[in-house]
């Protein structure tokens, strides 16, 4: 067998694994929420807060279709045309052309062309944030913000770069085993290290002072029986009004965290039913579920690009002889981004069955579908949400239900339907 066949049969293996993984992970059934409840919700908000979020989101919604766009017609241009591979030459050039400065230099100058681009688009999004008082973030503190993560994306990129093109070099042949159960790792690796390494260069995290909240909280953990060794509390307003909690790691990394912001907005009640909701992630193992299937995706999608390898026209339309080269880096950019466009709108399905079901865990554990409704209409006010938005939009891109939505899942809950 040659090593194209073994990829052929190791792609429909990682592919039927991860089918599998996911039919037997997501939580396919989706507790109710009529639309009648969601039209009732909806009536009885605010109308002025409605209108606050539908405006905020129709100024944000310019900018962000326009820069995805540049971004895709850049990136198209850059692996689609030899422009990409003279860049990535360009880099190496300093360093007598050696491969390694090549794709580490080079994948990170392509990038980096990407990033600028997107940076009027960013800095145009901040002054719409800003406007609406939901960020309290300076320009510069904005700039610091985007350096450290530059910096961050710097150092795994770097790392990728390197790790993947010293396979492509050392095994031209078999590259796609290695770099399929290396992107795997790494893809593990990473749960277990952002929540350590990175969230706190951006954010500073400290136990919940003593107290009866913190008290309850640990109280409520040790009910669900879900072992949690500490709530932390980010000092998330040094940048942004909206609350937030959210739960990462894995292990001995697992973490719930809350927003200091979600401490002085919301009221104790509200924070308990935001954690048992954070509680049902990491009581189904949300995060660990994620992890496979990101890994299992990442594994079949360096086989794949193996196998795109073979494509002597697309290779050609790069100025590059091999897809394992470090001149095909533009192209290997236009295959990810168009398998994360097509993906997108499936993770962004799975995950807000997986937000459903941690919503009905909150009002399993708590009991109280009335101040769960009280803290979806907070979040919704606070955080400036359309609290019913363009359904296409709400396919394609929402993590989340809608705070409708979720309003209406905790009336239908009250009620007694499952
Ligand atoms: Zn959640």
């Amino acid at each position: 067998m040659t090593p194209r066949l073994w990829a052929v049969c190791a792609l429909v293996v990682l592919l039927g694994a991860l089918i599998a993984y996911a039919a037997a992970t997501v939580p396919w059934h989706r507790a109710p929420h009529p639309r009648a409840d969601q039209l009732a919700a909806l009536d009885r908000l605010p109308s002025e807060q409605v209108a606050r979020g539908r405006a905020f989101h129709g100024e944000l919604r310019p900018g962000r279709y326009a820069g995805m766009l540049t971004g895709l017609i850049l990136t198209l241009a850059l692996g689609l045309t030899p422009l990409g591979a003279r860049l990535v030459e360009l880099a190496g050039r300093p360093f007598g052309d050696h491969w390694l400065a090549r794709a580490v230099l080079g994948g990170l100058l392509v990038v980096l062309v990407l990033e600028l681009a997107s940076l009027p688009f960013a800095a145009w999004r901040h002054t719409v944030v800003v406007r609406y008082g939901l960020s309290v973030q300076s320009w510069g503190g904005w700039a610091l913000d985007l350096l450290k993560s530059y910096a961050v994306g710097a150092v795994i990129g770097g790392i990728v770069l390197a790790g993947f093109f010293t396979v492509t070099h050392f095994a031209p042949r078999w590259w796609w085993a290695f770099g399929a159960a290396g992107a795997a790792v790494l893809v593990v690796l990473l749960s277990f290290v952002l929540p350590v390494l990175v969230e706190p260069v951006f954010n500073r995290f400290t136990p919940m002072a003593e107290g009866p909240l913190r008290t309850e909280l640990l109280a409520l953990a040790d009910r669900d029986g879900v072992p949690v060794r500490d709530v932390l509390v980010a000092d998330a307003s040094r940048r942004t009004r909206a609350v937030n909690a959210y739960v990462s790691g894995l292990g001995p990394t697992r973490r719930i965290v809350v927003y200091d912001t979600m401490l002085t907005e919301a009221t104790p009640d509200e924070v308990v039913s935001v954690a048992a909701h954070e509680l049902g992630h990491a009581k189904d193992d949300d995060v660990l579920t994620g992890t496979i299937i990101g890994a299992l995706g990442a594994a079949a999608a360096v086989v794949a690009l193996y196998l795109l390898g073979g494509w002597s026209g697309l290779l050609r339309l790069a100025g590059t002889d091999t897809i394992g080269e470090p001149r095909a880096i533009g192209l290997l950019l236009v295959v990810s981004s168009v398998a994360g466009l097509v993906a997108g709108p499936a993770q962004a399905f799975v995950s807000r069955r997986i937000e459903a079901r941690a919503d009905i865990h909150a009002l399993d554990l708590t009991g109280a579908p009335e101040t769960f409704e009280a803290m979806q209409h907070r979040l919704g006010t606070v955080n400036l949400a359309d609290p019913d938005p363009p359904s296409w939009e709400h396919t394609m891109f929402a993590s989340h239900p809608s705070t409708v939505q979720r309003m209406a899942a905790a009336r239908a809950y009250a009620r007694g339907e499952r």
